[in-house]
């Protein structure tokens, strides 16, 4: 996001990526907010994220908060250019209705927001290969924060891990939210184990041809289950 942001022109943004899994997160992200339109009164303050996306009115009812975006809007280039166009009056005025909200139906969203190309910074990067779910546990906000769960394309993957291994990464990680829906909504039998197979194919391939670096040529591909989120 800074860089959609900077890319907008918006280098006087600060961007709150909030939280909503508990009630102390949303708490927090408030708090995270006051504090740096405390510390930097010149900063125009966007908060975003699943807390955000939630409850967008307890956000902008902030005095600090410039605009609110939501998680299918935030990774859009458009919606900060459209930021971009109004900030010397970006409080309230982001958007047609003024109200500085820029929060839409998440569940209505089919395909996963364009991520950006990630950078690689250090040695493990990650890559968002899906997001949102479609189960509803009765104890779990995620699925409003995230929408759908959607799927992001394996060409996309590709192009992104090479990318990241040609910038230095070592180790990548896939991430998602429910990481082992992957690919449902895409096209029938494509899985997360299929996905990791495309990954891994050229690297064998590569080792025994001595092709040019590749984006295989290196990564370990890793997997992560929070081990106390179980479905109901
Ligand atoms: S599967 Fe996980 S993310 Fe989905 S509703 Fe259940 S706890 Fe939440």
């Amino acid at each position: 996001m800074r860089d959609l942001a900077t890319g907008a022109g918006l280098g006087n943004v600060a961007v709150v990526n909030s939280c909503a899994v508990t009630a102390e997160a949303g708490k927090q992200a408030r708090q995270a907010v006051r504090r740096l339109k405390r510390e930097q009164p010149d900063r125009h303050v966007v908060v975003t994220g699943c807390a955000a996306q939630v409850d967008p009115n307890l956000f902008a009812a902030m005095p600090e908060v410039a605009a609110v975006l939501g998680n299918d809007e935030k990774t859009r280039p458009e919606t900060w250019r459209g930021l971009s166009l109004r900030e010397t009056t970006l409080r309230r005025l982001a958007d047609a209705s003024g109200t500085g909200i820029q929060v839409g139906d998440i569940m209505a969203a089919r395909d996963a927001a364009p991520y950006p190309a990630p950078r690689a910074a250090q040695v493990r990067a990650s890559v968002q290969v899906q997001t949102g779910c479609d189960h509803r546990c009765t104890f779990c906000i995620i699925p409003f924060g995230r929408g759908r769960s959607r799927s992001t394309p394996p060409e996309t993957v590709i192009r992104d891990i090479r990318s990241l291994v040609e910038s230095g990464a070592r180790e990548v990680v896939l991430t998602g939210v429910d990481l082992t829906d992957y690919g449902r909504d895409l096209s029938d039998g494509l899985t997360l184990g299929r996905l990791v197979k495309t990954i891994l194919g050229p690297c064998r391939t590569c080792r025994g041809c001595g092709c040019p670096r590749s984006i295989a040529s290196r990564p370990i591909v890793t997997f992560s289950t929070p081990s106390r989120a179980r479905r109901g």
